[in-house]
């Protein structure tokens, strides 16, 4: 299943009501593929922001002293239309580092992911689910396989 297949199966149970509170005090990881993405978007709109940096293998988005995204602004997503896949799945982080959810429902097939404000959710069928974490993880697998060095890193991105 393609990523962006398995983003069409997510149903949204409740709107999300943009308190913000996911784009704060978390790594927001990005891959290569979604940094060059990030970069057009960013050049084409002026924005001109320093937004990531490198930790050890990772590619992180740099986060403001606050401790909200780089790209948090008045409750909006500076780069609605290209943010992370990270993002876009909230609150089920496939991160490289684990696979994280914050609270879930499971009732008969469907999984249901409740956010940190406790009032947006989003549910999907759990064999969708694995087929997309399964997905995630060799798309993550191939993107992360070549990072063993952290100057391999800044070579290929900067
Ligand atoms: S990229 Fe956008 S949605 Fe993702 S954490 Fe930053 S502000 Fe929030």
């Amino acid at each position: 299943m393609e990523l962006s297949e398995l983003l069409e199966k997510i149903k949204i149970i409740r709107d999300c009501d943009r308190c913000g509170r996911c784009c704060y005090c978390k790594k927001i990881y990005v891959t290569e593929e979604e940094l060059n993405e990030i970069r057009e978007y960013v050049n084409n709109t002026g924005l001109e922001i320093e937004f990531y940096e490198v930790e050890g293998i990772h590619i992180v988005l740099k986060q403001k002293e606050d401790g909200s995204c780089i790209f948090l602004q008045d409750h909006e997503c500076l780069i609605q239309p290209v943010k992370p896949f990270q993002c876009r799945t909230y609150p089920v982080i496939y991160s490289p580092a684990a696979l994280v959810v914050s609270d879930i429902r499971i009732t008969k097939n469907l999984l249901t992911f409740l956010c940190q404000s406790g009032k947006c959710a989003y549910s999907v069928e759990i064999s969708d689910f694995i087929e997309g974490c399964r997905a995630r993880v060799e798309y993550l697998e191939d993107e992360y396989a070549w990072r063993l060095l952290h100057s391999e890193v800044r070579r290929r991105i900067e």
